[in-house]
């Protein structure tokens, strides 16, 4: 018989979401096991995600900031890569970050169990250790947050030539003919260091603009970065097949302006999207339901409909982020010690660390078009910025989405070098109620790019110091 261990809360992955939940059971003195397959707490975000993507745009940032460096009269050579060097380097962040979570787990006396789990009960779960052997948990409560993992495109296909996030975060060689299939914000980010390591970058996307959903004033200034840096972007573009060849693969692209259909290119990244890693997890051992995706059902406690069991992050569906998928887990630990609170943000932000960067939270333009939202746009262009001017960034631009009527911020959206930095303020002013008012009259520091949420605050009250707005004349 299986040894069997009875905790008060079971947490079924460690991702950010999962250890974020486990962190706070624990700081409310709640008996916590944490299970993960990874040595170390970190999920997909830490090991295959946000961590080492943002360690590959940083080194892409780099190289471009030293390229651009010639419009103001500096000179670089152009620069040797090591790959392994690259390589190693971006492994040591997440096993400095890994590595750490796995400490203040110790230190919070959390059961770490690092092994695969699956329900028995809606109490009960199995889990099979790394080393074969076998567990059971009896838990009160169990959280679930197994996160999620990359669509795939068609059928698998097993060629080492196509990739999908994971593969291509762990860069092994400089392909010479990249094919990105995609324009979500993972083929764009991932296709950024490609194309900036020296790749010759494709880039296809079967709608009509790069990442679907966000205001396309925003995506504007990147599109004429992406231009440059990538070899060519097709849009309203459908690939049909992916033939892996001796070398290579071949792909048949579909589309008005595809002039040539059958294309060889070194590797393929396939970046379409993320499927919730519910299956897998004996759900129909329990009351916990499912949607058409795959996503298990929550209420606005991030409870499913077993009482007992409660699922955040990826697998619960809504933002595919980090951060949401954290402040779900620690709204369930508080929940969970008898607190009578919801997951009820009134803005999540999102961040494309894409060069520029674009940046938004609360309702975009279009959500609020598509509601019927009476709505007032304000805009403050950053070549009014003297920050970002002093940065040769001056293509930035900071956007503020406002109730017609009450004047009420509904969401803000900049895009612009650091906009991911700036977004922090936007979000706090939404979450706070904060009115342009509140904004136009907290001093910003100079010269900052912040002061570029300021000045938008200020152009709508007509009071903006870098616009010029014809005086109103009083009678
Ligand atoms: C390339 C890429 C870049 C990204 N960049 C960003 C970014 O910049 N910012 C951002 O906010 N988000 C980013 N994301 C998204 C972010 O990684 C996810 O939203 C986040 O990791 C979700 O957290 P989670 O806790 O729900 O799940 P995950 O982080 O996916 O963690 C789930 C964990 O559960 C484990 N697991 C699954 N099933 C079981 C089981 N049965 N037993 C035990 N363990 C199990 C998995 O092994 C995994 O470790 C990125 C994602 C990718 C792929």
């Amino acid at each position: 018989m299986p040894e069997v261990i009875q905790t008060q809360v079971a947490v079924i992955g460690a991702g950010p979401g999962g250890y974020g939940c486990a962190f706070m059971c624990a700081d409310l003195g709640l008996q916590t096991v944490l299970i993960d397959v990874e040595k170390n707490p970190g999920g997909t975000c830490l090991y295959r995600g946000c961590i080492p993507t943002k360690a590959l745009l940083h080194i892409s940032h780099v190289i471009s900031n030293a390229l651009e460096a010639e419009k103001f009269g500096v000179h670089f050579q152009k620069p040797k890569l090591d790959i392994d060097e690259i390589r190693k380097n971006v492994r040591g962040v997440v096993e400095h970050l890994t590595g750490g979570l796995g400490q203040l787990t110790k230190l919070r006396n959390i059961h770490y169990i690092q092994g695969r789990a699956s329900f028995l009960d809606s109490n009960t779960l199995e889990v099979f250790l790394m080393d074969g052997r076998e567990l059971r948990i009896n838990a009160e409560y169990t959280v679930i947050s197994a996160g999620s993992r990359p669509a795939l495109f068609g059928q698998p296909i097993d060629s080492p030539d196509i990739m999908n996030s994971n593969t291509a975060v762990n860069i092994e060689e400089i392909p010479e003919r990249l094919l990105v299939i995609g324009g979500g914000y993972i083929g764009l980010e991932l296709g950024t260091v490609y194309a900036t390591l020296g790749s010759e970058v494709t880039l296809v996307e079967l709608t009509d603009g790069l990442l679907p959903g966000v205001d396309r004033d925003l995506v504007r200034p990147l599109e004429k970065h992406l231009e440059k840096i990538l070899h060519q972007i097709h849009l309203k573009t459908l690939v049909k097949q992916l033939k892996p060849q001796k070398k290579g693969i071949a792909v048949e692209l579909e589309g008005a302006e595809i002039k040539k259909p059958q294309q060889i290119f070194d590797k393929v990244l396939v970046s379409v999207g993320r499927k919730p890693n519910s299956s897998g997890l004996g759900l129909k051992n329990t009351n916990v339901s499912v949607d058409e995706k795959g996503f298990i059902r929550v209420d606005e406690q991030r409870r499913t409909t077993d009482p007992c069991i409660f699922a955040i992050g990826d697998v619960a569906g809504g933002m595919m982020l980090a951060h949401k998928a954290t402040h779900e887990g620690r709204t369930v630990a508080e929940v969970i010690s008898g607190k009578n609170v919801a997951f009820e943000p009134q803005a999540i932000p999102a961040i494309v660390f894409t060069d520029p960067e674009i940046a938004w939270c609360g309702l975009t333009e279009e959500q609020a078009r598509a509601k019927n939202i009476p709505i007032q746009i304000t805009k403050f262009p950053w070549s009014a910025s003297g920050r970002a001017m002093t940065m040769f960034r001056g293509e930035g631009i900071t956007k503020m989405i406002t109730h017609a009527e009450t004047k009420q911020i509904l969401g803000f959206g900049i895009a612009g070098a650091n906009a991911g930095e700036l977004i922090g303020e936007a979000t706090l002013a939404i979450e706070m109620g904060a009115t342009p008012e509140d904004i136009d009259l907290t001093i910003h520091p100079h010269p900052t790019l912040n002061e570029t949420i300021m000045e938008t605050a200020g152009a709508l009250l007509g009071r903006s110091t870098h616009l010029y707005r014809k005086p109103q004349r009083k009678e």
